[in-house]
């Protein structure tokens, strides 16, 4: 029997195949928590390529575990077992020319998400998916997580911006659901399904993408809130107000600014006060005739009379918007200059921020005294990244990160949210999931794994468990 590095060296060629030394910048997570040396990296240059992979690893009982930009944290994207090929998107990047007419886009997995955005800008067109990683996550990537991002309550998660997809199944057949409309309702919504699958039923080879006119204009405001509950009752205010045009509402604690003045010297803060917490707004058009900065200025007005907002700036150029946009992108990067951090990815109802955020300090207040709080996220869709730094003068948990995790996940699952709101389950909530999702549920997503994949080859000991 052939060995199957050399079957897949001679489908790949030899830029197509990484074993050894060259497959080490592939091997390890994100966060540096999972990845063991796989058999080798699969680099396919196309679809058919892809479909002889997954085939031939397939035949060989090989497990395949598809690879994007490798910037989940959740730990979906390397291997855990050293009988695994990892098959990279990184060759796969072309991007076709934009449908205007029917605001649609064809790319290829692999392509970058800042690529995608750079090459429509010529066009006035955008792709309203932004997050912190978008220098790197791969358009497969973000329709295996389903990504959610800064824009996500406006324009939706990646579900509701793929139209068609081209899939290469666990057995290397190849579906091919490119279609570039939204109403497809011939049967079960199966474009949908692969978004969030986190690689677990196929590798998206092709992807057709929902573009929308770039704005014409843009208003922005850095606003330093009264406490949490503030920010919570301005927003619903501002949704009010502002209607469809409010396309930012994110926010972020003193904590979070703190760590990312004190690491990142070349951040600006310029208002004159600092507060608990800090709301970053931003309405946009695409027609120049609508008021944007009179209802910011004048939902600003209210906010202070309501003393809800203590201070505020609306950015009087996209430099300054920039500036605000950089404090709140650097809230990851702050906290893990800092050291050792716990990562929470929690979501509850808009209107429950408040109240997740006071329980959980009294929580995790309670598991380990002075440990640093550190939420922000988005408050638009109820998205808290809920991030922990060790108490000052500590550098770690005290072996407390798996009772921090469970407690406030059996919290967001009290309130009626989720413990894995955008970033997925991957190996790291597995367990999680099975603790806080009815039985039936889990069950049904069991039944679906072995539907498309009897052989459990693909991207095994991610998000679902199955029992043989
Ligand atoms: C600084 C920072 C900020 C972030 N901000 C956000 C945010 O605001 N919102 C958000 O949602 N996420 C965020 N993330 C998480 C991450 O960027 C997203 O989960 C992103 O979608 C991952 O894309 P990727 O290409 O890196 O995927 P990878 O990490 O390579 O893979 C992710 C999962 O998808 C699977 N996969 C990869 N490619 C394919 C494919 N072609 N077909 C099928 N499955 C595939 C993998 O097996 C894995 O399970 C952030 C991450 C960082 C580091």
């Amino acid at each position: 029997m052939t060995d199957p590095a050399v079957a897949l060296r001679e489908i790949l060629g030899p830029k197509g195949w990484l074993s050894g030394d060259d497959a080490e910048p592939f091997q390890r997570d994100w966060l540096d928590r999972y990845g063991l040396q796989p058999l080798g990296v699969a680099r396919p240059a196309s679809t058919a390529e892809m479909a002889a992979v997954v085939k031939a690893c397939r035949q060989a009982g090989l497990a395949v575990v598809p690879q994007g930009g490798n910037t989940s944290l959740c730990g979906g994207a390397v291997a855990a077992q050293p009988n695994a090929v990892i098959v990279s998107l990184s060759r796969m990047t072309a991007i076709g020319e934009p449908d205007q007419e029917s605001g649609s886009i064809a790319v290829d997995a692999g392509v970058v998400l800042a690529a995608l955005h750079d090459a429509l800008e010529p066009h006035g067109l955008m792709f309203p998916m932004h997050l912190g990683a978008e220098g790197s996550a791969r358009i497969g990537g973000l329709i295996g997580t389903n990504a959610g991002g800064s824009q996500a309550f406006r324009y939706g998660m990646m579900q509701d911006l793929v139209l068609g997809l081209e899939v290469v199944m666990p057995d290397g057949a190849v579906w091919d659901g490119l279609r570039a409309v939204q109403k497809d309702n011939a049967g079960y919504q199966l474009r949908k399904l692969f978004c969030g699958s986190e690689g677990t039923l196929g590798i998206v080879a092709r992807a057709i993408l929902r573009l929308y006119p770039t704005p014409k204009q843009q208003a922005s405001a850095l606003l330093v809130m009264s406490d949490f509950a503030a920010a919570v009752s301005f927003g619903a205010f501002l949704r009010g107000e502002a209607g469809e045009f409010l396309t930012g509402l994110e926010f972020f604690s003193d904590v979070g600014l703190a760590l990312a003045l004190k690491h990142l010297p070349d951040l600006a803060y310029q208002l004159e006060s600092r507060g608990d917490v800090y709301l970053l707004v931003e309405l946009a058009s695409g027609s120049t005739r609508v008021p944007l900065d009179d209802i910011l200025a004048s939902a600003l007005e209210w906010g202070m009379e309501q003393r809800l907002v203590v201070d505020g700036a609306l950015a009087n150029s996209s430099a300054q918007r920039a500036r605000f946009w950089r404090l709140r992108e650097e809230q990851p990067e702050g906290q893990r200059l800092e050291g050792e951090q716990l990562k929470h990815d929690i979501s509850v109802p808009p209107g429950a921020i408040a109240r997740f955020i006071e329980a959980g300090a009294k929580i995790c207040d309670n598991i380990l005294p002075g440990v640093r709080i550190n939420p922000f996220g988005h408050l638009g869709d109820g998205n808290i990244h809920y991030n922990l730094s060790p108490p000052e003068g500590r550098s770690d948990f005290n072996g407390k990160a798996g009772e921090f995790a469970e407690a406030l996940a059996a919290l967001a699952t009290e309130m009626g949210g989720s413990f894995a709101a955008e970033h997925g389950l991957g190996r790291a909530k597995i367990a999680m999931a099975d603790r806080n999702r009815a039985p039936i549920e889990r069950d049904l997503m069991a039944q679906l794994k072995r539907a498309f994949d009897p052989q459990g080859t693909m991207n095994p000991g991610v998000l679902v468990r199955v029992r043989q």
